[in-house]
């Protein structure tokens, strides 16, 4: 076996990241968000943005074609 004679990293404070929806300091628990409010926030904006996205060409990426 190895030993890591380093310090565990959780120890040291990462790099600062930014909550991108409200744009406080990011929390382990809910990171890169600084809660879980805004990690939903994110994921009904992605939802969201999903839907509004208008069907194009890219249909035929859903329509293999097959022989
Ligand atoms: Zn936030």
């Amino acid at each position: 076996m190895t030993q890591d004679p380093r310090i565990p990293e959780a120890e040291k404070p990462k790099a600062e990241r930014r909550c991108p929806i409200c744009g406080k300091p990011a929390t382990e628990t809910a990171t890169p968000f600084c809660s879980k409010r805004c990690a939903d926030v994110d994921l009904h904006r992605w939802l969201g943005g999903a839907y509004a996205v208008p069907a194009g060409d890219s249909d035929d990426e859903l329509l293999p074609d097959e022989e």
